[in-house]
């Protein structure tokens, strides 16, 4: 762990940019509320895997024309990053798996959208490295909702 000041809003705005090309020819409406500048005590590269791997499913489980919002907040002082799109969404009955090692929902559904089943896996144990607590919402045609609290 290389635990320094990391600049949230730029760690943000460097993952999408990196996606840029699914963001346009998914043409996916992005928009970002950072009111401010937000820092925090984190290992950049380990938070930058996270925020990458959330991104990622975002766009990669919306059709054309969905949106992608990025909120950062601190009210009551409790720093968190919201990640919310309007995908496809996850049922209710699979939103306690999808953090479990190959674990892929609606994949016999959505057999066009690949992957390993590994993100979320991936992304729980760095939360916990990290001292990040992650929740998951999500409803299935509206989308999906990731909240990161930092400690
Ligand atoms: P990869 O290893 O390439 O990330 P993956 O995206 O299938 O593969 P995870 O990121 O671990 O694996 O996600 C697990 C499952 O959770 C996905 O297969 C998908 O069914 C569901 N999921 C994750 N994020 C979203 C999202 N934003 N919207 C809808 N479903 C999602
Ligand atoms: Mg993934």
């Amino acid at each position: 762990l290389k635990i320094e000041k990391v600049h949230l809003n730029a760690l943000i705005l460097d993952t999408l940019s990196r996606y840029s090309n699914a963001i346009q020819s998914k043409k996916i409406y992005v928009s970002t509320e950072f009111s401010k500048e937000y820092y925090v005590n984190s290992d950049s590269y380990l938070l930058s895997i996270i925020i990458n791997n959330l991104v990622a499913n975002a766009l990669k489980y919306s059709n054309e024309k969905a949106t992608l919002t990025i909120i950062i907040t601190d009210t009551d002082n409790k720093l968190e990053c919201h990640i919310i799109d309007s995908g496809i969404g996850i049922p209710s009955e699979d939103l306690s798996k999808v953090f479990n090692q190959f674990y892929r929902s609606k994949s016999n559904e959505h057999p066009e959208i690949k992957g390993t089943g590994l993100g979320l896996s991936i992304v729980r144990r760095l939360c916990t490295l990290l001292n990040i607590e992650i929740a998951i919402s999500s409803e299935e045609q509206i989308g999906t909702k990731v909240i990161l609290s930092f400690h």
